[in-house]
């Protein structure tokens, strides 16, 4: 299976290659399309689970390895596996820092489209998506409350984001207007932090990516890779 993999990773290598040609880039805009971005450092359990299906088979899943997972800090539940949870944890922990240097509040709901989902990837049928190992999450954004009476926004924040606000990546990502610009710095800046921090998910693909205009997957797949891009003006 190893001849598999590594296969795979030279298709991968291939495909970031005629990517890279293809993708046009300007001054200004920040892409990262990067297909392989070095292996995880910090073992996982499911990093010896097989990744890729024998030719005409269908996605297996085993939903008794997974858990309902409520968090205490931001109103969202999934189901996924243990060991992401933990990895959803330090998310929150890194969300709710990046909320309050934004918003000087946290987020009181994290918007989801979902951890587990029995199913391979919807561009590479041979391969296992992480969902199928609730090793994976897709982010729509997030809603906040009102500023609380004491807390400090930074002096740039719109007055109106003092009152209750929702991010999404759908509306703020690539945003139309100055009103919606703060948030995609906040959404940005999150991304940003995330891949930074590889101890917390290792794979991370946004907008523009097909079938991403309104998500952001985190999951923990063996390998590191990102693929997202937005122009920061
Ligand atoms: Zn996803």
């Amino acid at each position: 299976m190893r001849f598999v993999i590594a296969a795979g990773l030279l298709a991968l290598g291939v495909l970031r290659a005629v990517h890279a040609q293809e993708t046009p880039g300007s001054d200004t805009e920040v892409s990262y399309f990067s297909f392989f971005d070095g292996w995880a450092t910090d073992p996982s359990t499911l990093d010896a689970t097989e990744r890729f299906l024998e030719p005409k088979t269908k996605v297996k899943c085993d939903p008794s390895t997974l858990v309902v997972y409520h968090s205490k800090q931001l109103r969202y539940g999934v189901l996924a596996h243990p060991e992401f949870v933990e990895r959803l944890q330090k998310f929150e922990g890194l969300l709710i820092e990046q909320s309050i240097a934004h918003y000087g509040r946290a987020p009181r709901r994290l918007l989801h489209k979902g951890a587990f989902s029995c199913r391979s990837q919807h561009a590479r049928k041979e391969r296992i998506s992480e969902h199928a190992l609730g090793n994976a999450i897709d982010v729509l954004g997030f809603e906040l409350g009102p500023l609380p009476r004491g807390a400090v926004a930074p002096a740039d924040m719109p007055r109106h984001m003092r009152r209750g606000t929702s991010v999404r990546v759908r509306l703020h990502w690539s945003p139309r207007t100055e009103r919606d610009a703060y948030h995609a710095r906040f959404l940005h800046a999150l991304t940003e932090s995330v891949r930074a921090r590889p101890d917390i998910f290792r794979g991370i693909v946004g907008p523009p990516r097909p079938r991403h205009h309104d998500h952001l997957h985190f999951d923990a797949a063996p390998w590191r890779y990102a693929m997202f891009g937005y122009d920061p003006s």
